[in-house]
Parts: structure tokens; C-alpha cells; sequence
């Protein structure tokens, strides 16, 4: 069947073909649903198709950071690093998409433009970027946490002359920055990971710094034919340990708190937890997300590892966070820090003196300095979250507007569903622990939740399922009142909305842990999908 010619009529419309959208469209067709599935780009992947700047790559490990539904899949697939670049992830996604035929109910290069709720019928109208008009029983929005870049809004930009480029959209054919003079916006985790690469290869690198991020050494690596084989033969275990765990990736760490931890085996612990690299550092005690006092030793005992990298010690002052390690997305890096102690790499701090507009050859500060550029490099981070879902006309109950509803905040109960929107289901969605875990294990739980409850809709002959208002708004209070226990509220950040201008700003995914919200669910669905309200 070719998803062009497929019919109108479907029992679910699914947007996105990232490992939320294919997932879903496998499991929806692997037991007999019609499924029409949307996608903007021109093939799969979704992050992975998109973000293809120079030293993009996953900070999850690839063993971890990978589907488990299928043992064949997990056994026979050959990651070629720890922590896989962004080509081998997305041939992965496309060798997933052949191996269970997906591609055949996706029609590709086209977008959701609008949703609607058809009380009278109870079904959801489509429309696309295409001009087809769909119509399906359940919608299934996995159109993502981070695919809704941030445009760059700087005075003047229209003046400049070279090239722009952006992480998030970067050109397929790569781009050669030999002899050229870059500027490099933002410092995120994008710009952590391509700064290292373009500074490389460009004449010189100015990096535009506003705030300084921690970053951890990822000790990336090629795996040994011997460590694939070893892990395809202990898939299982793999998958059971990190399944037991909060973050979905299986770590060792101490039953103490780091304030309650003597200073030898505190030493020995963090040295431990830096050997190991990447995001776990932040698993290193089991307080550091809860505990400011526990937050701060760790955090400067992280800064001295970073200043030790730095070799002028002004530079080095600039690059130390301020904030607790953590409350902004932890970044795993490979030589960023020591990509400053290189002569043709200058970091322009930006707390100094701030951009007051672009010119027609490069950047002009408040304080009148100029720099010119040949390419301007725009790492400046998404509208997380609630973008992707917000940039839809999606309409309920009465023609209520999800973005109207949401004004306020992402009111929703579980992040799948939220109150007046019957039948649409959110993959990862504000409210579910999503970007907290590994998010290939966070999409699998939510795609598996979605697909049992269309059975079970379907099969107890009810029209629609949606979420109640009490519970939806008990459980929005409850990932408030978790997140204020949590450093995540410290900062302004994209977990919480602060980085959009006019965004209302409230810690978005559900900071209790993925293990707490995985048996909630269970419990849910055990209990007759208790706080559903189900309609015949
Ligand atoms: P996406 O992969 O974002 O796919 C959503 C798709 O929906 C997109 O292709 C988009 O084009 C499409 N779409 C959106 N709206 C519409 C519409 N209206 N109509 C049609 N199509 C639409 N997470 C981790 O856990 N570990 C990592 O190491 C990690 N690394 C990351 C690196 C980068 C550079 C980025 C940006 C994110 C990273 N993430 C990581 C988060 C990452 O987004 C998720 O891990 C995962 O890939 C999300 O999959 P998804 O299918 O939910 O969404
Ligand atoms: P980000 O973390 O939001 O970083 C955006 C950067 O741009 C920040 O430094 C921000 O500064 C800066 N910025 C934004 N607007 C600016 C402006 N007008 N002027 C100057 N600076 C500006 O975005 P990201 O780096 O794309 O990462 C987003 C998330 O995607 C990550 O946190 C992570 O979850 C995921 N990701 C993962 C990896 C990985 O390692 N696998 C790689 C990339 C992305 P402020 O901090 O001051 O706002």
C-alpha cells in the first residue's frame, strides 16, 4: 500500500516518523488498525534526520539509546560506538523502518497543519500541507519534544551578507568552514558538540557564550567486536537494569547522599562517576536532582574537573556555570572545553556586553565592538516540548484550541492526554518523564500505553476515551509539586519554557521518576483506565 493513494478514512492518524512515530505506526498496524501517518520531512528519522551538524551524536549510550521491543532488532544490530554519531542513528531508524516495512503507510514531505474534533461523529479531521483533508478515530501527535527550532531574531540579520547555518536545519552535503572566519551562537548541547569539530577545520571560531553550561567528558569510544558480541548475548539484562532504574539507563551509584558521604569516598565516588562520563554524572549520588546542599559539592567539584581543562584562567572563569549542575540539560562533550585553549578559538561572553544587532559582514555588541564573519553558526536551542503540538490548529471539545488550553501551561493528565481532546494521545508530552529518561524507552512505554488503550477502546466498543478534569488537574499539580522539590526550577532553561520569549514558564516533564510513572500507569489501566472518562 503506498500511503499517497491509501484511503481518507483510517482509524488513526499518527504525526511523525522519529522512534516515537515509527514505533507507533508498527504497533497500531502489527495489530490490524488502518494507520495514515504524516510526516514534514521527506523520510524518517525526526531528530536524527534533522540535526546533522559536524559531531552530533547521542549522550545515552547506543546500547541503551535504541529500541528493545524487537530481540532480533537488539541482536543483531551493530552500534560502532558507545555513544553512536548522527549517520548510524539514522541509518538505524531507516534500517527500522525497512525491517518492519513502515515506510508504506507514511506520506512524507508533508505537514499537519490542522485537527479538529468532530463532536457529532467523533472523529478527528485532518488537514495537510498537501490539501488531503483525513479523517480517523484517534490522533496520535509524536511530533516531538525538541523538532520546533528557535529562529534566530537579531536586529539586522537581514543585512548580513555570508552564509547562516543552523544546527537543527543543517544542509545535507555538510558544509567546509576551511579558511573561514565562523561565529558560533549558543552553547548548548548543540554547540558543545559541533564547536570542537568547526573549530577544527575554520580559520578562526568566536563562540557567542550568554550562559555557561556544564558539560561531562562522554570518553567516547569504538566498541570491540568481543563488547557487541558480550552485549547481544546479555541484551536482556541490558534492557532489565535499566529498566530498574529512574532514568532508564543502568548505573551503579550509593544508597547516601553526597552531604552525607565522607570526604575519601566522596573523592573516590565522583572520580568514579567522571571516569564513567556523560549524562550519569548527575546519577553519581542519588540526591543531586533534589538536594541543593548535595547539588553544590558536586557541581564545584565538576567545575574544578572543568577549570582543569582550561588553561587561560579568564577564559576559564567565563566558561563555570552558575547554576546547580543539572538544572539545564547536562551536556556530554568531547573536547569542548579544551577547544578554548586553541589560538584560533576566542569565546565572547555575552553577559559583557550583549549583541546589539548584525551588520552586513558580521556582529556589532552593546558596547560597540565588531567582528566580522564569513558564516554565522545559530545553535540557539527549540521550543521544547509543547512546540511541535502548539504549531498545529488542533481543536476539541466546543473548538477549544490546545494552545488556548495550554496558555497557561501544559494541563494534561499523564502527558498523553489532556481534558476536552477525545481520543488524541501525546508521545512524550509535557507531564510524562520523557526528556528525564532515555527517551527511546520513555517513547516505547508511551506508544505502548497509546496502542493498548486504542485496543481497549475499540474492543469494549466506546467511541472515545479522554482524560477527566480532575484528575487531569490533580496530576498537573502533582508535576508541579514534584518539579519545586526538584534544582529544575532553578534556572531558566527549555525543561521549563524560560528560553521562549512570552512562553508561560513552568517546569514541564514529570520529575518523579520514570520507574514511579511507569507503575502509575500500569495502575491506571488496571483499574478500568481510572481517571478516563470513556464514552460509548
Ligand atoms: P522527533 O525525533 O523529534 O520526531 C518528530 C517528527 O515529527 C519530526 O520528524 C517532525 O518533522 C515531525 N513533525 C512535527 N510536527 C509535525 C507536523 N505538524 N506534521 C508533520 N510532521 C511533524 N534524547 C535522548 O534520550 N538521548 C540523546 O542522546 C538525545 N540526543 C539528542 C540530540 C539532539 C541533537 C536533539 C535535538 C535531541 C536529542 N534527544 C536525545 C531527544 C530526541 O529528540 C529524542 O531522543 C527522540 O529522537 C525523539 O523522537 P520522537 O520521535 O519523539 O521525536
Ligand atoms: P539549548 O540547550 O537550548 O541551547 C541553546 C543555546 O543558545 C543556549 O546556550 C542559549 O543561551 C543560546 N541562545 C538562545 N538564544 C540566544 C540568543 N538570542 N542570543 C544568544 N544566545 C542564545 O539547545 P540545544 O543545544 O540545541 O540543545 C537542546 C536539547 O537537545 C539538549 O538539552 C538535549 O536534550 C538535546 N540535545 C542533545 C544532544 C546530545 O548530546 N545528544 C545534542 C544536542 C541536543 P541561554 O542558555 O542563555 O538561553
Amino acid at each position: 500500500m503506498n500511503a499517497q493513494s491509501s484511503p481518507s478514512q483510517c482509524d488513526a492518524v499518527v504525526v511523525g516518523a522519529g522512534f516515537a512515530g515509527l514505533y507507533q505506526t508498527h504497533l497500531l498496524t502489527k495489530a490490524g488498525y488502518t494507520v495514515r501517518a504524516i510526516e514534514k520531512a521527506p523520510d524518517v528519522g525526526g531528530t536524527w534526520y534533522w540535526n546533522r551538524y559536524p559531531g552530533a551524536r547521542c549522550d545515552i549510550e547506543s546500547l541503551t539509546y535504541s529500541y528493545s521491543f524487537d530481540e532480533e532488532l537488539q541482536r543483531t544490530w551493530k552500534w560502532p560506538q558507545k555513544y553512536a554519531e548522527q549517520p548510524d542513528i539514522l541509518r538505524y531508524i531507516q534500517h527500522v523502518a525497512d525491517r518492519f516495512d513502515l515506510r508504506k503507510h507514511f506520506t512524507f514531505g508533508t505537514t499537519v497543519e490542522s485537527a479538529h474534533f468532530d463532536e457529532k461523529a467523533n472523529r478527528w479531521r485532518i488537514r495537510t500541507s498537501g490539501g488531503e483533508e483525513l479523517s480517523s478515530q484517534f490522533l496520535v501527535m509524536a511530533s516531538g519534544c525538541l523538532s520546533v527550532p528557535l529562529e534566530p531574531r537579531f536586529k539586522g540579520l537581514e543585512k548580513y551578507k555570508g552564509p547562516t547555518y543552523r544546527t537543527s536545519r543543517w544542509p545535507h552535503e555538510g558544509v567546509d568552514f576551511t579558511g573561514k572566519r565562523v561565529a558560533m551562537i549558543g552553547t548548548g548541547s548543540s554547540s558543545i558538540q559541533a564547536t570542537p569539530l568547526v573549530a577544527k577545520q575554520a580559520a578562526h571560531l568566536h563562540v557567542f557564550q550568554r550562559t555557561p553550561q556544564f558539560a561531562i567528558p562522554a570518553w567516547n569510544r569504538h566498541y570491540t567486536d568481543e563488547e557487541i558480541k558480550q552485549a547481544h548475548e546479555s541484551y536482556d539484562e541490558i534492557r532489565r537494569l535499566a529498566r530498574q532504574s529512574e532514568v532508564g539507563i543502568s548505573y551503579e551509584a550509593p544508597s547516601i547522599g553526597a552531604k552525607e558521604a565522607d570526604k575519601e569516598s566522596l573523592r573516590k565516588q565522583l572520580e568514579f562517576a567522571w571516569q564513567r562520563g556523560g549524562y550519569l554524572m548527575l546519577a553519581a549520588y542519588p540526591d543531586l536532582v533534589t538536594d541543593i546542599e548535595s547539588n553544590s559539592i558536586v557541581s564545584e567539584w565538576v567545575k574544578e574537573k572543568i577549570r582543569a581543562r582550561i588553561k587561560d584562567p579568564d577564559t576559564a572563569r567565563r566558561l563555570m556555570p552558575q547554576y546547580p549542575m543539572g538544572a539545564k540539560r547536562l551536556c556530554v562533550d568531547t573536547d569542548y572545553f579544551e577547544t578554548f585553549n586553541r589560538d584560533n578559538v576566542t569565546l565572547v561572553d555575552l553577559r559583557d556586553s550583549g549583541i546589539q544587532e548584525f551588520t552586513e559582514k558580521g556582529i556589532r555588541l552593546e558596547n560597540g565592538t565588531e567582528y566580522e564573519f564569513d558564516a554565522v553558526v545559530f545553535a540557539l536551542g527549540f521550543d521544547a516540548m509543547t512546540g511541535a503540538l502548539n504549531a498545529v490548529d488542533i481543536r476539541g471539545r466546543g473548538g477549544l484550541l490546545l494552545r488556548d488550553k495550554w496558555k497557561d501551561g501544559a494541563k494534561n493528565y499523564l502527558g498523553v492526554s489532556t481534558a476536552g481532546f477525545p481520543n488524541l494521545f501525546i508521545i512524550t508530552g509535557p507531564g510524562s518523564p520523557s526528556v528525564l529518561y532515555n527517551m527511546v524507552a520513555s517513547i516505547e512505554q508511551n506508544c505502548e500505553f497509546t496502542a493498548q488503550t486504542i485496543d481497549y477502546v475499540r474492543k469494549n466498543g466506546y467511541a472515545t476515551i479522554e482524560a477527566k478534569p480532575r484528575e487531569e488537574k490533580a496530576w498537573s499539580q502533582y508535576v508541579d509539586w514534584i518539579s519545586k522539590q526538584t534544582i529544575y526550577t532553578k534556572v531558566k532553561s527549555w525543561y521549563t519554557g524560560g528560553n521562549v520569549g512570552g512562553k508561560h514558564v513552568a517546569f514541564m516533564p514529570y520529575a518523579g521518576g520514570g520507574l514511579t510513572y511507569f507503575e502509575y500507569t500500569r495502575q491506571v489501566v488496571d483499574n478500568g483506565y481510572r481517571g478516563f472518562k470513556l464514552a460509548a
